[in-house]
């Protein structure tokens, strides 16, 4: 049977998708100025965390200059900063911030991951490119046995979500919940006999933090209402 760590081999070694191949590749060659003394990841990203984890956190993919630069998921840029800095408030993670793969970071029983492994050009997979990729997700739901809380960052991984589920055989409901920040949704998990919470987020990019579209505060609701349901699940 297949290990997470088996499924992260094969994630890292994976080429389906020749644009985005081609594209990281390019990338990590050429680097951005300020991480010219970087040698770049360059290579699809598994997801990282605790793997007895409750919360699965899932992102879009990663950034050019951000995990596809680190190796690790949400890692050297400012929506892994925003999002190391409200986990860390809630105990989901050791340490506030997220750097590099040596930073130290920890995380507690929390799991990031995203949709797409390989940073795509402007943020923006094809739409075949998430087909090939989802189902890693898939596969890092049914490997997770203890995932009981899916927190969605952004549309794009809200979508994600739900056919990651749908994939794994779970009954969606009718219409299934459109996208919004603090939307939360619960289904029979397709694998165990339980629920499984689906939280929706504001993504933490840039573009979304610097206007104040989404706040610290708006952010660290949604992680208070994960942990409101964690300790549900506790009782
Ligand atoms: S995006 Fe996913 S499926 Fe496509 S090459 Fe990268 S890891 Fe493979």
């Amino acid at each position: 049977m297949t290990t997470i760590y088996q499924l992260n081999s094969r994630i890292i070694h994976c080429q389906r998708c020749p644009r985005l191949a081609r594209y990281i590749s390019e990338v990590s060659a050429a680097k951005k100025r300020a991480f010219s003394a970087w040698d770049y990841w360059g290579k699809p990203l598994p997801g990282y965390g605790d793997t007895q984890a409750r919360l699965l956190i899932v992102g879009l993919a990663p950034a050019a200059h951000g995990a596809n630069r680190t190796g690790r998921m949400f890692t050297g840029d400012s929506s892994g900063e925003f999002l190391a800095q409200t986990m860390h408030l809630h105990g989901f993670a050791e340490k506030p911030y997220s750097r590099n793969r040596d930073d130290g970071q920890e995380l507690h029983d929390a799991y990031v991951t995203a949709v797409v492994r390989c940073a795509p050009p402007e943020n923006k997979p094809l739409p075949m490119e998430k087909r090939n990729c989802l189902p890693y997700l898939a596969e890092e739901i049914r490997l997770l046995k203890k995932v009981c809380v899916i927190l969605s960052l952004g549309k794009f991984a809200w979508n994600g979500t739900w056919e990651a589920l749908a994939n794994l055989g779970a009954n969606l409901p009718h219409p299934r919940g459109a996208f919004g920040h603090g939307v939360e949704s619960h289904i029979r998990h397709p694998l165990r006999d339980r629920e499984i919470h689906l939280l929706a987020s504001y993504h933490p990019s840039r573009q979304n933090t610097n206007t104040g579209r989404l706040t610290p505060a708006m952010f660290q609701g949604v992680f208070a209402r994960a942990s409101e349901i964690l300790r549900h699940e506790e009782e």
